[in-house]
């Protein structure tokens, strides 16, 4: 019961990194707000769904609020809804860049913007933000997902000095997975996963939960003495 009556917002909770999150979060004792652009169902009670657009920020309003109202506080909030819209910069659309900015950039801001009053209102909180391997050493064919990921790095850095100080111990970091499966990698052609699993120091892709297990870490008070930090979950991909 790592996470007792906390109460956490997840992005992207739908699938993949963010819904093992909301089952793991909520196995440990949390109220999970499980938000996603797509419907998602899930089994457990403690696991409440919104349909929940990262770039609608009059939505977000909405869910915050109602969230404070219904349960009182907000606890942790997970940064994690992403997409890729991959092409080499000369045939990447206008569209494309705009689409993956917004998302996985805008939608980062959105919904921090939201969340932060009411953490230093009480004083607490932990923020997670899902960074990339990509954000911190880049990847052909995703220009503006590099962008996104190196842009969520410098809000983590900016925001860990901007909400703590004393008496408000705020904390934001950043995780860097690697490859790991899920529908987004089911995209990528089978020769370059092999690749990427086999450039892994550990020999494999990612499974979803290895993830979660940081982002679990991240938000209990077990993590409390650390906070701007871009934690890497990559199997050793890159040393
Ligand atoms: P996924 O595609 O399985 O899940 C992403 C979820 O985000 C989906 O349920 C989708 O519906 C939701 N989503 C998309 N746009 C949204 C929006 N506008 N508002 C709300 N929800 C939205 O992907 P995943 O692999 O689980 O990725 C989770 C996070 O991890 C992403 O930020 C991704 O960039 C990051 N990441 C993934 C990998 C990987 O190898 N899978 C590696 C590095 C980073």
């Amino acid at each position: 019961m790592r996470l007792e009556g906390k109460v956490c917002i997840i992005t992207g909770a739908g699938s993949g990194i963010g819904r093992s999150a909301a089952e793991l979060f909520a196995k440990e004792g949390a109220i999970v707000i499980a938000c996603d652009v797509s419907e998602a169902t899930y089994d457990h009670p403690n696991i409440h769904f919104y349909k929940l657009d990262v770039t609608d920020r009059s939505r977000i309003a909405e869910v915050v609020k109602e969230v404070v109202e219904k349960f009182g506080k907000i606890d942790v909030l997970v940064n994690n809804a992403g997409i890729t819209r991959d092409a080499l910069i000369q045939n990447m659309t206008e569209e494309d860049w705009d689409k993956v900015i917004n998302v996985n950039l805008k939608g980062v801001f959105n919904m921090t913007q939201a969340v932060v009053p009411y953490m230093l209102e009480v004083g607490k909180g932990s923020i997670i933000n899902t960074s990339s391997v990509v954000g911190v050493y880049g990847n052909i064919g995703q220009t503006n997902y590099a962008a996104t990921k190196a842009g969520v790095i410098g809000m983590t850095k900016t925001w860990a000095k901007e909400f703590a100080r004393k008496g408000a111990q705020i904390r934001v970091n950043a995780v860097a997975p690697g490859f790991i499966k899920t529908p987004m990698t089911e995209k990528v052609p089978e020769k370059i996963l092999t690749a990427m699993a086999e450039r892994a120091a550990l020999k494999r892709l990612g499974e979803p939960i290895e993830v979660a297990y940081l982002y679990l870490f991240l938000a209990s008070d077990e993590s409390s003495y650390i906070t701007g930090q871009v934690i890497g979950v990559d199997g050793g991909l890159v040393l």
